[in-house]
């Protein structure tokens, strides 16, 4: 048995840290510059540039093809093409062809969907550990899943952790497990990130550092704002709140494994290992000089407005309004409401085609004096656990949303003071997005 290490750290590296040869040379110069990294979840190979495509998304493509009867070979190729471009340019010895070749009869054999996704985590794990000198830990064994797919975190530990203890390092491929028939089952997209929380949690890790390709959690989405400033310091439930809210740099469920035992969570730049990154904390007495910590935002949504003179005397209103949706197989994102008047928000994509069905179901349980659906919304998330301690921060927002012309449609703030949500039409999203990342960052430097 490897007797116990101080300051232990188990680390993931994202796809784009994975890209390619000189991607793997990054992460390896990281990963060996300190002893204490003796855990490393790889993912699939990610772009290389902007308009590339990721390996699982290759995969999932070729294994359509390849499940619908037709010839996927050429696609299949390219797949190999990625890894074997990858193994030459590390000049590694190591031959995938037996590898290639029964994976390619899986899929002949229609292995299924998620057994296809998880081998780019799985052949690229193959060669990190190769290259690293590592141990290679399929985790198929070890990562479990119940009979409904549902991960099991009890079990997985149960089995994951006397493994760790055994071996003094590893590659561990994200993003994948087994059902209890072992039949391979993946997270949902993004999921290695899940994969090195629970790594972190078996290890008793002192910190679960996600290296990928930006600077730690930044403030606001790059691709809205440009150049937006990192997040030194999150605490777990702001995370979750702007994961929750399209802020993908960390996936949403990633927090939980490593929550319970109070690991840290650093995300840090593969392309800048300098830069301090952000610490995903439980608590923290920092407080932003920015007073919000974070924003995040998604299109997608509509609203149901109910109007009903008093409304708020009817017992059971809310309760019957809900109800409706749930006949429908709906949830809610969010149901702010005044004296008369009543919204629900919800997903467009998952009330398509119910809309008649649920409207009549609500005109039925509750006579509305109105009723009316509005699509194409969009909700912002202000988040920051400053704001509580700081009069006038919804003040703030609408008066910069006013002041750019936006028309807030919702506003919604959370009971714990942690956030602000606001709806605004989906066109006026990014324009929303800079007023509010503007009144608070920028207008602080
Ligand atoms: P990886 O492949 O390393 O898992 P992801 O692509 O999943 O990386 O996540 C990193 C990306 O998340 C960034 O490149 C960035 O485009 C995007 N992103 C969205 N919102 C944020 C945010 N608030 N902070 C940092 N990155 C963000
Ligand atoms: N490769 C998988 C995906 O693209 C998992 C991950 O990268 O975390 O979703
Ligand atoms: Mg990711």
């Amino acid at each position: 048995m490897v007797t116990a290490m101080k300051n232990l750290k188990v680390v993931k590296f994202g796809g784009s840290s994975l890209a390619d040869a000189g991607q793997f040379k990054k992460a390896a110069d990281i990963i060996l510059s300190h002893p204490s990294r003796r855990f490393v979840i790889a993912s699939a190979p990610g772009k290389r540039y902007a308009e590339d495509e990721k390996v699982t998304d290759m995969l999932y493509n070729c294994y359509n093809k390849a499940a619908g009867g037709g010839s996927f070979s050429e696609d299949f190729k390219a797949i190999e093409e990625r890894f074997k471009e990858i193994i030459k340019g590390l000049n590694l010895s190591v031959n995938l062809d037996a590898e290639f070749k029964s994976i390619k009869d899986a899929f002949a054999h229609r292995a299924g969907r998620d057994y296809a996704a998880s081998r780019g985590e799985y052949l690229n794990g193959i060669i990190l550990a190769d290259y690293l000198g590592f141990n290679f830990i399929d985790p198929a064994g070890y990562i479990r899943f119940n009979e409904s797919g549902v991960f099991d975190l009890e079990k997985t530990i149960e089995l994951l952790r006397p493994k760790l203890e055994e071996v003094e390092n590893a590659v561990i491929p994200g993003f994948y497990g087994a059902m209890p028939n072992d039949t391979i089952r993946t997270f949902s997209r993004g999921g290695s990130d899940i994969t090195g929380s629970i790594v972190a949690r078996a290890a008793k890790a002192d910190v679960y550092e996600n290296w990928t390709d930006v600077s730690g959690f930044l403030i606001c989405d790059p691709r809205i704002i440009e150049n937006p400033k990192p997040i030194r310091t999150i605490t777990y439930r702001e995370l979750r709140e702007l994961a929750y809210m399209g802020a993908t740099v960390l996936h949403e469920d990633a927090i939980f494994p490593v929550r319970a035992a109070g690991i840290p969570i650093n995300i840090k730049n593969t392309n800048a290992p300098e830069d301090r990154g952000t610490m995903i904390v439980a608590e923290s007495d920092e407080v932003s000089k920015y007073v919000i910590t974070g924003i995040a935002g998604k299109k997608g949504f509509c609203v149901i407005h109910i109007e009903k003179d008093m409304m708020n005397n009817e017992v059971g209103f809310g309760r019957n309004v809900l109800r409706a949706l749930e006949k429908s197989d709906l949830n809610f994102e969010h149901m702010p409401s005044g004296i008369d008047t009543m919204s629900v928000i919800v997903n467009k994509e998952c009330i398509k085609g119910k809309e008649k069905a649920v409207l009549d179901e609500i005109r039925f349980r509750v006579k509305p004096d109105s009723i009316e659906i509005e699509e194409d919304l969009a909700l912002i998330a202000v988040v920051g656990r400053g704001m509580i301690k700081t009069r006038g921060t919804a003040g703030r927002i609408f008066s910069a949303l006013a002041h750019a012309r936006v028309n807030v449609k919702m506003i919604d703030q959370g009971s714990s003071e942690l956030n602000v949500i606001v709806g605004v039409s989906e066109d006026d999203f990014d324009t929303a997005v800079k007023a509010v990342y503007d009144i608070f960052v920028l207008t602080q430097e």
